[in-house]
């Protein structure tokens, strides 16, 4: 299977741009393209663009957030069956910002999760520890609390995807080492054959300042399985420069 590439434009771009970017991304690199799964997580309003460039070729795309509720009184929100209805692919789960900044609990995260799955979307669960979680030694603790909080009764037995993000290199330019990356993903794939046996097709992504210069060592990382990419996917060149390195 492939790997994965994973673009998260974060709050960045409008439909203009997202129109240029997925013209020049798919001009060109065709055989490179297809030796790997590409995802764009685009902004909501960029999300009827990215269906009319992407839905008859096999890039996969989504919101970076949704709602658990498909509709009703909730407002500024992004409903689940909406985004199927529109085409989407996969919903990212959990991010880091969404955590940290708009204070999402693990709780929401596991009803986001079911909410993606009950419509048909991929979701690709991000956990992370923050740099004070890993100074005083709670790395795994933090993880293990992440996966069992959005990771149980039937969300296990559909298709989903799990980044591993450290926070403190979520957009710092600091990268995960190779061992650090190795010795969670380790930890994340144990857990999942414990805990999810029947997720055969599940993948450990790494997001955090994943660039052209550093995804080629990266990848080769045992049971890295992908990149969630966020500076990095702003720009087409950086973007296809980050899958010619993991070749
Ligand atoms: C992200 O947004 O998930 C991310 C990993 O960002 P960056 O690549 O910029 O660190």
């Amino acid at each position: 299977m492939s790997f994965i590439v994973a673009a998260n434009w974060k709050l960045n771009k409008g439909p203009k741009e997202a129109e240029s970017f997925f013209q020049e991304f798919l001009s060109g690199n065709e055989a490179l393209r297809s030796e790997f799964e590409t995802l764009f997580f685009v902004p909501a309003v960029d999300l009827v663009t990215a269906n009319a460039f992407l839905e008859d070729t096999p890039v996969g795309w989504g919101p970076q957030n949704i709602y658990f509720e498909d509709q009703g009184a909730f407002t500024g929100e992004n409903s689940p069956a909406v985004m199927k209805d529109i085409g989407a692919t996969h919903a990212l789960v959990g991010h880091s910002e969404r955590r940290h900044i708009f204070k999402e609990a693990d709780g929401d995260t596991f009803l986001k999760m079911k909410a993606a799955i009950r419509n048909d979307l991929i979701p690709v669960l991000c956990v992370g520890e923050t740099i004070e979680e890993r100074k005083v030694g709670h790395t795994f603790d933090v993880l293990k609390r992440q996966l069992s909080g959005a990771l149980k009764e039937d969300v296990t037995t559909s298709l989903f995807h799990v980044a591993y993000e450290p926070v403190w290199a979520i957009g710092t330019g600091e990268v995960a080492s190779p061992g650090q990356v190795a010795e969670a993903h380790d930890f994340i794939y144990s857990w999942m054959a414990e805990h999810c046996p029947q997720a055969k097709g599940s993948k450990i992504l790494y997001g955090g300042s994943v660039k052209p210069d550093n995804a080629g060592e990266l990848s080769a990382v045992d049971h890295v399985g992908g990149f969630l990419v966020g500076g990095a996917s702003l720009k087409v060149e950086s973007f296809i420069d980050i899958l010619k390195a993991c070749r």
